[in-house]
């Protein structure tokens, strides 16, 4: 006989969008009762545009605060650094690279730039951190918005949009027919988590939340009696990966991740999740 595992990868496989890395994780897909979703480039493409930039300080000009971001965005693989980058060659800036590179989990990324302590970070570190803005910066719309920072001060906001994937809407609902609860952690802000939220109807979004949240938000939901599956991308995402009862990583994500997890889904894409489950359970109905 053919063992399972081929068979159904093989069945699967037919869409090119999932690896199952063990037999367990396909039978247990039938049982899932919460998805968690990470956001970006999962439910959205993560394709980030810059919208907007501006100097926060008179020290700046407009310019020099996509240039600080760069020095430190050319070296980090984050959608929003590839965004930024997007700008700045078709600005045409010239960009130095800092030194002394670092990223701050979930909040954002630090280095030097020529005698410069630079960070750009999330909305949620500056309020951490009590780092003052000019009032009515933060009335932004549902744009991601980070900051650059100088020496702990803010020197200027770039704000970035993304778009929802077509085949997200269809994902959702039919996971919801299955009677599976569907939700989204993310690391951005409020206002976006909101609205991708209500575009998709989700059943419940935490926004802001830093990876180690992640894996406590899944151990709460197994607490609870959920037989929770997670999707993540990130090094970041690994221990809430490896704790989720189906750990699901994302294709274009870190190896790491990859290697945490029980699928990789190998095109990002949210329609193969609903097509493993319905698939899951349609193959077991038939086996009893
Ligand atoms: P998620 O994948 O859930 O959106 P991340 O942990 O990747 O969350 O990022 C969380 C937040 O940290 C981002 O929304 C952003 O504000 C900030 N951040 C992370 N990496 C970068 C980066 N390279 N440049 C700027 N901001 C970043
Ligand atoms: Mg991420």
């Amino acid at each position: 006989a053919v063992p399972l595992v081929v068979a159904i990868s093989t069945s699967l496989s037919a869409s090119k969008g999932l690896l199952i890395r063990n037999r367990t994780a396909f039978e247990n897909s039938r049982k899932i009762s919460v998805l968690a979703f990470d956001k970006t480039g999962t439910l959205t493409k993560g394709n980030f545009a810059v919208s907007r930039y501006d100097a926060l300080s008179d020290e700046y000009e407009k310019d020099d605060i996509l240039k600080l971001a760069g020095a430190l965005e050319s070296k980090s693989e984050h959608p929003l650094a590839t965004g930024i980058m997007q700008k700045i060659k078709e600005l045409n800036l010239d960009v130095k690279e800092a030194d002394d590179f670092n990223s701050i989990s979930g909040k954002g990324i630090e280095g030097k730039v020529g005698n410069k302590n630079v960070k750009v970070v999330s909305p949620g570190y500056l309020k951490e951190n009590n780092i003052e803005i000019p009032e009515n910066e933060e009335e932004n719309q549902q744009e991601t918005v980070i900051y650059v920072l100088v020496d702990d001060k803010a020197a200027g906001v770039i704000a970035l949009a993304d778009e929802i994937r077509p085949e997200s809407h269809k994902a959702i609902s039919t996971l919801k027919e299955n009677g599976i609860k569907v939700i989204m952690m993310t690391g951005d802000n409020e206002k976006v988590a909101k609205a991708v939220s209500d575009e998709l109807q989700l059943d419940d979004y935490f926004a802001g939340i830093l990876p180690d949240q992640k894996l406590e938000k899944v151990k709460e939901l197994q607490d609870k009696g959920e037989f929770v599956a997670m999707t993540g991308d990130g090094i970041n995402d690994a221990p809430a990966l490896a704790t989720a009862n189906v750990g699901i990583a994302v294709g274009s994500g870190t190896d790491v991740a990859a290697e945490t997890a029980d699928i990789i889904l190998v095109n990002s894409n949210p329609q193969d999740i609903a097509s493993l489950i319905t698939f899951g359970k349609a193959t077991y109905r038939k086996m009893i």
